[in-house]
């Protein structure tokens, strides 16, 4: 499938212009950033995982009726999507505490919440992706309240999947990060539609017997073995057939 001009390279991923209209290339890079782009290096193969792994994620969430931008996935590295409007919100839900929020809350990592919790991030690299309250994005204009209602029910299902989906392989589902765009139909009426994507470079995943980080925390702190991470989640969801595994190192575009 032809490649149409760039338009944006992001820390993982760098967006093209389909073939078709309203269609975008999402290329999945081996870079990998953490701490608002303070580190950074590659994960070797980490691109093709998540090319994969999210390809995977997004069809199970579209067979239970959450609407995605994922269209198919093209080749080893590329995947063709929805051109959307992405809302400036990033939607982090948390089953367990971790991160950032165990630090500024107090709460020792590991602990299992009451119930889930949804945050709001705006989305600035300058800014470092601030914690805000729905008041901020209505205020501000970046969704409305009907848009924050539809966008936290949606986060919850996804969340209430994958936890199942996860525990069913033995993988406990602390948090992870979802962004969501707009999308018009040819009558002009708007729908609110998952984007982006979801891998363990956005997801806290832990073994559910040993708590073993298989994500991008093993990045964030040095802990090694990051690929292989990465490739047991892969093959714990039945998706890394042998062969795969040989073309990880596909070469990266002009
Ligand atoms: N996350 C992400 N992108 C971000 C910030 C967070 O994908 O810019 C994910 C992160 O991988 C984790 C969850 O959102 O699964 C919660 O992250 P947290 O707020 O704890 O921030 P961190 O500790 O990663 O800085």
């Amino acid at each position: 499938m032809a490649r149409g001009r760039k338009l944006y390279e992001g820390k993982a991923k760098i967006l093209f212009a389909g073939s078709e209209p309203g269609t975008i290339i999402q290329y999945f890079k081996d870079d990998a950033t953490a701490f608002n782009n303070e580190k950074k290096g590659t994960i070797t193969g980490k691109g093709v995982l998540n090319n994969r792994i999210s390809e995977h994620l997004m069809q199970l969430l579209m067979e239970v009726g959450i609407p995605t931008h994922f269209i198919k996935r093209i080749n080893m590295r590329e995947q063709l999507v929805r051109e959307v409007e992405i809302i400036p919100i990033e939607i982090i839900v948390r089953n367990v505490a971790a991160g950032s929020m165990a630090k500024r809350l107090g709460i020792p990592e590991g602990t299992l919440l009451p119930r889930s919790i949804v945050e709001y991030c705006y989305k600035s690299d300058e800014l470092g992706d601030p914690l805000v309250a729905e008041e901020h994005i209505t205020a501000f204009g970046w969704a409305s309240p009907q848009d924050i209602d539809d966008i936290t029910a949606m986060s919850l299902r996804v969340n209430d999947f994958l936890s199942g989906l996860f525990t069913g392989i033995g993988i406990k589902l602390v948090d992870f990060k979802l962004e969501f765009g707009r999308v018009y139909d040819e009558h002009g009426e708007m729908r609110i539609v998952l984007a982006d994507e979801i891998s363990p470079d956005n997801c806290r995943l832990w073994d559910s017997v040993t708590a073993e980080k298989m994500d991008k925390d093993r990045f964030r702190r040095d802990l090694g073995s990051v690929e292989e991470a990465y490739q047991e989640v892969a093959r714990r969801l039945g998706i890394l057939p042998e062969a795969e595994l040989k073309e990880v190192d596909a070469p990266a575009p002009e």
